[in-house]
């Protein structure tokens, strides 16, 4: 009888540190909204220098064609303009002076073309590089907000490992049939291997229970589970009891 109400108290104490476990993984996964909008601006501006170099990647390619395109044009200029001598009359003349006109006209276009995909090209490269350059600066309070956090995750980590040890320790001293029962509870109950009994309800289903069975778990000398749920109920004082 007297074991039953020992091992309640200290499966008690197990799910608080359970608990305590729980809610230093939560936190461990929950950056704090200056944490995370930092990894978010970091995000956005790493996206916006990916869109950019895109962009230099799209105007390059352009830029390839045009070229080409000078190159053609040049090489059927230089072709008329050969013609040109050649002409024996005036229509083949009028003809040769059309097909100049064309070419100088493409010619023209592309080269200015030319020009302004080298000058948006240069832009684009000198604002990226402007914005890499830009971010140490900035950087020294973000490092400091990088840096509380880092420190902070590795004193949950601490605490969970030192958590965990305790967990071992006060299982060990536990009968074996209720270390398993407790321990099956935690894993299939998300967490929750201990119901407190409040106002003769279980207070994670909310069941009620019979007078009975309230009398038998206020007496704590038996472990007596919800019909509900199945979680090992227990009465709050208990759980301040001395030892
Ligand atoms: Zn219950």
């Amino acid at each position: 009888m007297e074991s039953a109400r020992k091992d309640l108290k200290l499966m008690i104490r197990l799910q608080e540190t359970y608990d305590r476990i729980a809610d230093a993984i939560r936190e461990q996964r929950t950056p704090p909204d200056d944490v995370r909008e930092l990894q978010e601006e970091n995000l956005r501006r790493q996206e916006e220098l990916d869109e950019m170099e895109q962009m230099v990647e799209t105007k390059n390619a352009e830029l390839a064609q045009v070229t080409k395109r000078e190159e053609e044009s040049r090489l059927e200029l230089e072709h008329f303009q050969k013609q040109k001598a050649l002409v024996t009359n005036e229509r083949e003349f009028t003809a040769v002076i059309n097909e100049i006109d064309f070419a100088t006209r493409a010619l023209n276009e592309a080269g200015a073309r030319h020009g302004e995909l080298k000058d948006e090209i240069d832009a684009l490269t000198a604002d990226i590089a402007s914005r890499r350059d830009a971010r140490p600066d900035e950087e020294a309070s973000h490092r400091e907000v990088a840096q509380r956090w880092d420190a902070r995750k590795q004193e949950l980590t601490e605490a969970i490992h030192r958590l965990a040890t305790e967990t071992r320790q006060t299982e060990e001293k536990l009968q074996p049939a209720n270390r398993s029962r407790f321990l099956r509870l935690l894993k299939n109950k998300q967490g929750k291997a201990m119901a407190p009994v409040v106002e003769g309800s279980c207070s994670l289903c909310h069941f009620e229970l019979r007078p009975h069975l309230q009398q038998r778990v206020r007496r704590a000398q038996e472990i007596i589970t919800c019909e509900h749920c199945h979680r090992i109920l227990y009465l709050p004082e208990l759980a301040g009891e001395e030892d």
